[in-house]
């Protein structure tokens, strides 16, 4: 829970938390009809900087408009107070939560009666998986591409991942794997996922899975570091072939897997990687300063 004196921006307005409330017939609840982002902000010898801030606003508004949702604000009103609400909350690091919900205006599925609204809420989050992982191949697919905008963050699809986190949980494991309907490796429930074999990573095509915004920064910095970057589907009949395996997200930032359902990977191999994405995010590696926003 955070504390009540939070400030957050709601519908244009900064609020305490404590004084913000939604209507219990609010769409979004009942059916899942909401967008969200997850960002993160670290410290840096410069301030706080927000990273791929505009990134996530632009997949923010694309999730939005799948979802026909008309917002009144404009992308760099958003930008802003993402900014701003970690300013009033003298945050130094963050995750930053943007969350745009249809309102209560309606109870029947048609959601375009209802009034778009939008929250801006930021918290201090450590790590969110452990140093490494254990992963389990969940039974449940990922959402198919033809039930859903599948690369779009809408919060109904989350059921898809929470039923696949409770699986793993319930069977030991620390996070779940999903598979699509082609049987090809997708990604976890809030993260994308990377192989590693020699000098080259493997990652499943885009098409089917959350276009991810670390995948993609992650993909050009192993290209500086050398490594060739394959994108394509990847059976779970071939992953004993890795020499590695690790997750990306913002939330999970580079996240290595020690096994997968029984099959073990040296998560040492990451290390390079992973210390490579706190340099960039920390703003010690001058040349990436431009994924970064600074507050100030
Ligand atoms: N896949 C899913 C299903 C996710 O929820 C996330 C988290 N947004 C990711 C992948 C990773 O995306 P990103 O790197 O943009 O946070």
């Amino acid at each position: 829970m955070l504390p009540q004196n939070t400030i957050i921006w709601f519908n244009g307005e900064y609020k305490y938390l404590k004084d913000s409330s939604v209507s219990l017939l609010t769409h979004g609840l009942h059916y899942g009809t909401s967008v969200f982002e997850g960002i993160r902000a670290y410290s840096t010898e410069n301030g706080t900087a927000i990273f791929c801030l505009e990134e996530h606003i632009e997949r923010l508004l694309y999730s939005a408009e799948s979802l026909y949702i008309n917002l009144e604000f404009s992308r760099e009103e958003i930008m802003e107070a993402c900014r701003e609400v970690l300013r009033k909350n003298n945050l130094e690091s963050a995750y930053i939560r943007p969350l745009i919900f249809f309102g209560d205006e309606n109870m029947g599925l048609n959601p375009l009666n209802c009034t778009p609204q939008i929250a801006i809420i930021a918290w201090e989050w450590g790590k969110y998986l452990g140093d490494e992982v254990q992963v389990k191949i969940s039974s449940i697919k990922r959402i198919s591409e033809h039930t859903s905008t599948v690369d779009a963050k809408i919060g109904g699809h989350y059921i898809n991942s929470i039923y696949a986190t409770l699986e793993a949980k319930q069977l030991g494991f620390d996070e779940a794997l999903l598979l699509d309907h082609d049987n090809n490796i997708a990604e976890g429930p809030g993260e994308n996922i990377f192989f590693i074999k020699s000098n080259t990573l493997y990652t499943p095509k885009l098409g089917k899975i959350l276009k991810g915004i670390t995948r993609e920064k992650i993909i050009s910095v192993a290209k500086e570091l050398d490594y060739q970057v394959v994108e394509r589907n990847i059976s779970p009949h071939e992953i004993d072939a890795f020499d590695s395996a690790f997750f990306t997200g913002t939330a999970a930032e580079i996240t290595p897997i020690s096994q997968i359902s029984g099959i073990k990977y040296d998560t040492s191999k990451v290390k390079d990687i992973e210390k490579k994405f706190f340099e960039i995010v920390e703003g010690r590696e001058k040349k990436f300063d431009k994924w970064l926003s600074y507050l100030y």
